[in-house]
């Protein structure tokens, strides 16, 4: 977070280690609480618009801190549901994607981990270019600041599901847990935090350690090795049996229900046969099944299955007593899946 003759990333900080700098540079803890609301319930992008902090403290702050805001670089509303998606522009000119959805509860955020991402899944926009760079605490956190800023509405909940891999950038993607669910800042509570991994097994296993009772959610999308295999590089490293018995492992634990991801694509993973099979390796586990119907991205060539045969597969796991759900496709009419506005903004660049 930090490097010689660097500027601190102010908001990454949690409040206790703000009080810290503020001690070493003389400045008592009332006022680091002070710029910590700034910094968090406020959300300015700004020193100078701290109006209680003097101008000598504001600018002694500019000179050792930095804020790593975001700028909206595109934003489309969907006219289908009220989907916000929006293009954000990072300090270094990087660009990340984040979703707000509207359902019944109130606000949800879907927001990026990292620039692109490596895990390399044949359907999804934000594996093409590979990863450039994992995102600060900050960066993630100002995600949610920005949006709900913009929309002037209160955010409820918050998915880690957008660009990237969250436990690949494990540290920043923890800090943000606990930042954006602070009492003294958003204060958005740990169980309205969703956490979406492809499988990265043993940071499954520290993340139940943590005790954080957030919802963790598994991209599965395959009923076998042989089939995951082919759609996500990650089941070559860590298989279905061992992912499997990390959930175990979380469900036991946390006692709390996982939910599995399950895009349907068509010849791929989407027949019969492939639901039992499915329904078979659930079965009895505390969970839930959300399937997906593809989105098309552009280069991929792999296509939606038929809304008839997302009801057989469901049908088939409701038969087999699994908990499941067709999600509904929101921000159709805006590329609303997972890097799709990223890289349409870079192809329009070159
Ligand atoms: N790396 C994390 C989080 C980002 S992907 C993970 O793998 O879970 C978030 C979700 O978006 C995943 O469940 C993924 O399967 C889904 N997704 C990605 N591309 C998609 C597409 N083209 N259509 C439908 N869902 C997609």
């Amino acid at each position: 977070m930090e490097q010689k003759n660097q500027k601190i990333d102010i908001v990454s900080l949690r409040s206790d280690e703000l009080r810290e700098r503020f001690a070493q540079i003389g400045e008592p803890r009332y006022r680091a609480d002070q710029v910590y609301r700034w910094l968090h319930v406020q959300r300015v992008s700004e020193f100078s618009a701290m109006s209680n902090i003097s101008k000598v403290l504001r600018e002694k702050l500019d000179n050792s801190f930095v804020i790593f805001s975001c700028a909206i670089e595109k934003k489309h509303v969907s006219c289908y549901d009220g989907t916000v998606k929006y293009l954000f522009r990072l300090h270094d000119g990087e660009y990340v994607e984040t979703v707000v959805m509207r359902y019944k509860y109130g606000l949800s955020v879907c927001v990026s981990s990292q620039v692109g991402c490596n895990m390399g899944c044949a359907f999804c926009a934000s594996a093409i270019g590979g990863c450039v760079r994992d995102l600060t605490a900050s960066e993630i956190l100002w995600q949610v600041y920005a949006a709900g800023l913009d929309l002037g509405e209160r955010i409820s909940h918050v998915v880690m599901m957008g660009m990237g891999e969250p436990l690949v950038n494990y540290e920043n993607a923890l800090r943000f847990i606990r930042q954006v669910s602070d009492p003294n800042g958003q204060n958005i509570g740990v169980r309205n935090i969703s956490l979406s991994t492809c499988g990265i097994v043993p940071k499954i296993y520290e993340l139940t350690e943590t005790g954080l009772p957030v919802t963790l959610s598994i991209s599965l999308h395959a009923p076998n090795d042989a089939i995951r295999s082919k759609l996500m590089p990650v089941n070559k490293r860590w298989n279905i049996d061992e992912l499997l018995r990390a959930v175990k492992d979380h469900t036991e634990k946390t006692g709390r229900r996982v939910s599995f991801e399950y895009t349907l694509i068509r010849g791929m993973n989407d027949s019969e046969e492939n639901a039992g099979e499915l329904a078979a390796r659930l079965c009895g586990m505390l969970c839930h099944v959300n399937l997906i119907p593809v989105n098309k991205v552009g280069e991929t060539g792999l296509s939606a299955t038929e809304t008839q045969n997302v009801r057989r597969f469901a049908d088939v796991l409701t038969r087999a007593h699994i908990n499941v759900t067709v999600r509904r496709t929101l921000g159709a009419d805006i590329n609303a899946s997972c890097g799709q506005l990223r890289k349409n903004k870079k192809e329009n660049d070159s």
